[in-house]
C-alpha cells in the first residue's frame, strides 16, 4: 500500500512518523512546498526570532530519521491537483503520484495584507522560517517597529522585539488584546504586561496605510495617528489552504470538513492540522490553529489511514509565551456566560474558567496551572481537562475557591 501525504510540516510529518510507529510497512511519500525539512513554527515568534534557538532544534524529526524510516521526502514542490477518482496527485513538476490513501495537511497561509503600501520594503508577515529570517535581518536595537494586529502572533512578536531592544507600537481593533478568545478581564491583564514592558498599545484603531519611499517609514491609522517606524510586522491571521481539496470536490467550509476519523468527503482522502474543520465529540465542529492539534490530529489521522476507528477526541489546548509570562489554555469556548477566577487577575498568576450554563468549556492559566501536555505534571489544568470532557455543571464558587481541590472536584464529575 502507498500512502501519500501532501503538506510536509507538523501534521504531515507527525502522521508519517506515526504510520511507522504503528507498524505500517508500505510506501510513505511526504510532499511539501517549503524546501526545509518539516519544522515547528512556534519558535519563529519566540526563541528563533530572538536568535536563542537554532533552526535544527525546531525540526519535527532530525534529518536522518526520514531515510532510516523509508519516508520519501519531496520538498520544495507544490501539489497542484488531486484526482480522487484515479487516486493521483499532480505536482507542479509535472509528476503524477498515485496513492492508495491520501492525507492532506496543507495548513494555512497568511491572510492577504490589503492595505496601501503593503508592498513596501520593511513590511512583513510571519508564517515560514524564511519570513522569520527576513524579519531577523531587519532587527536592530533601537529600531522602531509597528505591530499590526495584537493576536497571539502580534503579541509574541512585540514581546520578542522588546526583549531585543526594539521600540514597539501596536495597532489593534479590539478594546483589549485577545478579548475574543480570553475575555476582557484577561485581555486587560495582558495589556498591562505589554505596557509595563514599554509597548505602546493603540487599541480600537486600525492601519489605514503604510507610507515611505521604497521602504516603510510610517504607518497612518484610521483615527489619524502617524507612527514613524523602520519596520512593520502584520499578524492578521491565516486562511486555510483548502483549494487543492475544494477543486477535487471535497466539502469545504472554513477548512476542509472532516469527520471524527479525519476523513474528508472524498474516498480514501484524509486531512489533519490547521486545514481541517473537524467534528469533535465534545466541541462539535471547529477549526483551530494550535500546535497541539497539528501534532495530535496528525497522529489520529495516521491511525485512521490504517483503518483505526477511534474518534479524534483530544481536548484542545495551546500555549503562548510572552516575556517571562506563560499562558496555557485548554478547551474551546467561542462564547461563555461566566468567567470564574481562581487567584486575582491583577496578581498575574491565576486560572480563569469559561463557563456556559454552569459547564466549563475552557480554562486559561497565566503563570499557573501547569502544562496540560506535560505527562509529569499533575497540574490544575489537567483537572480542567476532565471538567471540560465530562460536561457536568459545577459550582463557579468552588472553581474560584483556593481551598477546593480541583482534582477532587473534577473526579466527582466523572
Ligand atoms: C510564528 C508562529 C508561532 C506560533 N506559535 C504557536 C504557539 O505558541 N502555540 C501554538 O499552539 N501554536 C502556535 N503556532 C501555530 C502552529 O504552528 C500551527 O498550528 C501548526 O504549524 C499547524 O501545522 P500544520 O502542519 O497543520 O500546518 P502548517 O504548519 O501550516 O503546514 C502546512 C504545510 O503544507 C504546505 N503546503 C500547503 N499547500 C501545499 C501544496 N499544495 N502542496 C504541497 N505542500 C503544501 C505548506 O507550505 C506548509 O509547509 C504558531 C504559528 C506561527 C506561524
Amino acid at each position: 500500500m502507498r500512502i501519500v501525504i501532501v503538506g510536509a510540516s507538523l501534521a504531515g510529518a507527525t502522521a508519517a512518523a506515526t504510520l511507522r510507529d504503528e507498524g505500517f510497512d508500505g510506501e510513505i511519500r511526504l510532499i511539501g512546498t517549503e524546501p526545509q525539512l518539516p519544522y515547528n513554527r512556534p519558535p519563529l515568534s519566540k526563541g528563533y526570532l530572538r536568535h536563542e534557538e537554532a533552526f535544527e532544534a525546531q525540526l519535527v524529526k532530525p534529518a536522518g530519521y526520514y531515510p532510516e524510516q523509508r519516508i520519501e521526502l519531496t520538498l520544495g514542490v507544490r501539489a497542484t491537483a488531486i484526482d480522487a477518482r484515479q487516486k493521483l496527485v499532480e505536482l507542479e513538476s509535472g509528476e503524477r503520484v498515485t496513492y492508495d490513501r491520501l492525507l492532506v495537511a496543507t495548513g494555512g497561509r497568511n491572510r492577504t495584507l490589503a492595505v496601501p503600501g503593503a508592498d513596501l520594503a520593511g513590511v512583513f508577515q510571519l508564517r515560514t522560517v524564511e519570513d522569520c529570517d527576513r524579519i531577523r535581518a531587519a532587527i536592530e536595537r533601537g529600531r522602531r517597529a509597528v505591530v499590526m494586529g495584537f493576536g497571539f502572533i502580534g503579541s509574541e512578536v512585540a514581546a520578542s522585539f522588546r526583549q531585543l531592544g526594539v521600540e514597539v507600537a501596536a495597532v489593534e481593533g479590539a478594546r483589549v488584546p485577545l478579548a475574543r478568545v480570553l475575555g476582557e478581564e484577561v485581555g486587560r491583564v495582558l495589556a498591562g504586561i505589554h505596557r509595563d514592558k514599554g509597548v505602546e498599545l493603540i487599541m480600537e484603531d486600525s492601519v489605514e496605510a503604510f507610507e515611505g519611499s521604497g521602504r516603510v517609514e510610517r504607518v497612518r491609522t484610521r483615527k489619524g495617528r502617524v507612527l514613524e517606524c523602520d519596520m512593520v510586522v502584520a499578524g492578521i491571521g491565516i486562511v486555510p489552504n483548502t483549494e487543492l481539496l475544494a477543486t477535487a470536490g471535497a466539502h469545504v467550509d472554513n477548512g476542509v470538513l472532516v469527520d471524527e476519523r479525519c476523513r474528508t468527503t472524498l474516498p480514501d482522502v484524509f486531512a489533519a492540522g490547521d486545514v481541517t474543520n473537524h467534528l469533535h465529540p465534545v466541541f462539535g465542529r471547529l477549526r483551530v490553529e494550535h500546535w497541539n492539534n497539528g501534532y495530535q490530529q496528525g497522529q489520529a489521522a495516521a491511525r485512521s489511514l490504517l483503518g483505526g476507528e477511534q474518534p479524534y477526541d483530544y481536548i484542545h489546548s495551546f500555549w503562548s509565551d510572552q516575556y517571562e509570562h506563560s499562558i496555557e489554555y485548554v478547551g474551546f469556548a467561542p462564547g461563555w456566560d461566566r468567567l470564574a477566577f481562581r487567584g486575582r487577575p491583577e496578581s498575574r498568576k491565576f486560572l480563569g474558567f469559561y463557563l456556559e450554563r454552569g459547564i466549563v468549556r475552557a480554562a486559561v492559566g497565566l503563570n499557573r496551572g501547569g502544562d496540560p501536555e506535560d505527562p509529569k505534571v499533575e497540574g490544575e489544568l489537567k483537572a480542567a481537562v476532565t471538567l471540560i470532557r465530562n460536561r457536568t455543571p459545577v459550582d463557579p464558587a468552588a472553581l474560584a475557591d483556593e481551598a477546593v481541590d480541583l482534582s477532587g472536584l473534577a473526579a466527582r464529575t466523572r
